[in-house]
């Protein structure tokens, strides 16, 4: 394909990584990020073999893996000990594994080899509100000022969960708000007793509280831990107004491995609140207008795969860019390229989901008797390992791995 004149909306996961790959193949790339100074904050993500390998193709993955904590277990029980999930990555091969990595780490790596990628302009500060588009090309339109940049002969809108430019499609999209999300602390784990395993503890389905080792951050050479605690959003108001104490009481008699992390922890403003979004449309490209990551398919992180799908995202637009002659039929292919992948895991996720944050009380029932079950049945645990890894495309079919996890040392 000839090179093309490309705009990105939004330098986060998809954003940075599909201005990478573009630029590499020639094209002009110009990323639209709306803060004037990104900076690498975040609470815990878990990478997985497939973030690791399109990582890997960008020649990051070392650098990010080296800031992680190895995770080769999945462990959720029920204060009682019960086991409710218990996965291992060696179920699957031996070589795999998933990373917990501050959000920051993956932001910081992707942001700087864009800083410093020749074929790249970026420009910062400036928020996005619609597109338009006359016989030169795309343009973007800045909110305050309604300043129009371009012509561009191809945007990639990559601006997360709440992007205000898939109104610019026609098609037919669901995008609504979970009504639970979680409050989440990342603190030093300076005796670093968290390796290893992203541990739960699920009692009911209202309460879910989560451990998940997350490395050394962006900077600093402390280990660090995420804690995770599943609420309704209508009752984060209750949460704060309520005995902070007796809530980190009740917390360490469910889960007494919070104890180091509980003791860092002083009132309700240590602890932040984030939403999850659901969004579904199809096919994500509308005209030269193709949508990434979470702007196309924001989900909940109970399957803990958003920044991993983004990545794919944009390693599969590169590929269908650089291997189909025409735009129009480049970007229908891409569409039609991610649809297994990614519909498989929404249908997944909201599958999955109220069985761990519902008011579906009977549903933790279900799961407390079956899941640790079907955990045991070899044909349901690779299943469910590989879902985990994020290289499920449905019963017994794998999303190809281009590069194995590196080798630890
Ligand atoms: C609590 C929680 C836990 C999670 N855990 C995991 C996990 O374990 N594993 C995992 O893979 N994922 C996880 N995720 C999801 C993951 O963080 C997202 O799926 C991923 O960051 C999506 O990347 P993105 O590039 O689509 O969007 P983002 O990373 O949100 O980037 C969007 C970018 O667009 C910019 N932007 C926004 N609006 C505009 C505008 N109008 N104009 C210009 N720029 C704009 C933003 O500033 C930002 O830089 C979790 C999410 C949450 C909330």
């Amino acid at each position: 394909m000839q090179p093309l004149d490309i705009a990105i909306v939004g330098t986060g996961t998809a954003g940075s990584a599909s201005a990478l790959f573009l630029a590499r193949q020639g094209h002009r790339v110009t990323v639209y990020e709306k803060v004037m100074d990104p900076r690498p904050v975040g609470a815990g993500i878990m990478l997985q073999p497939t973030g690791m390998a399109v990582l890997s193709a960008l020649g990051l993955v070392n650098e990010v893996v080296a800031r992680g904590e190895p995770l080769r277990h999945l462990v959720a029980e029920t204060p009682s000990g019960r086991r409710v999930l218990d996965l291992a990555y060696a179920d699957l091969a031996q070589d795999l594994y998933g990373v917990g990595l501050h959000r920051g780490v993956l932001f910081q790596s992707l942001f700087r080899a864009v800083q410093t990628e020749p074929g790249v302009t970026l420009k910062l500060g400036h928020d996005i509100e619609d597109l338009a588009r006359d016989e030169r090309g795309h343009f973007l339109v800045e909110r305050e000022t309604k300043r129009r940049f371009g012509p561009h002969d191809l945007v990639i809108v990559c601006n997360g969960a709440r992007s205000s430019l898939r109104d610019d499609t026609a098609h037919e999209k669901i995008v609504r708000r979970y009504p639970w999300g979680a409050l989440w602390a990342v603190v030093p784990d300076v005796e670093h007793r968290f390796t290893g395993r992203l541990f739960q503890v699920v009692k009911g389905t209202r309460m879910l509280s989560g451990l998940l080792p997350t490395g050394l951050g962006p900077d600093g050479s402390t280990p660090l831990v995420s804690l995770f605690f599943s609420l309704r959003a209508d009752r984060l108001d209750a949460f704060k107004a309520s005995d902070f104490e007796a809530w980190k009481a009740q917390l360490l008699r469910d889960m007494p491995a919070t104890e180091p992390v509980l003791a860092q922890l002083h009132t309700h403003d240590d602890l932040l609140f984030s939403e999850y979004h659901d969004v579904v449309m199809w096919p994500w490209n509308v005209g030269r207008v193709v949508y990434l990551g979470d702007s196309a398919h924001a989900m909940s992180p109970q399957l803990g795969q958003g920044a991993n799908l983004a990545l794919v995202d944009a390693a599969t637009l590169a590929e269908c860019l650089s291997s189909t002659d025409g735009l129009d039929d480049a970007l229908f292919r891409y569409s039609r390229t991610r649809r297994a992948h990614l519909g498989w895991y929404q249908f997944v996720t909201r599958w999955l989901t109220p069985f761990f944050q519902s008011d579906l009380t009977p549903l933790g029932l279900v799961r407390d008797s079956l899941f640790g079950l079907a955990c045991k049945l070899p044909i349901v645990r690779s299943e469910m390992v590989a879902m985990m890894s994020g290289l499920s495309l449905g019963p017994f079919r794998r999303l190809p791995l281009h590069s194995r996890p590196p080798r630890l040392p």
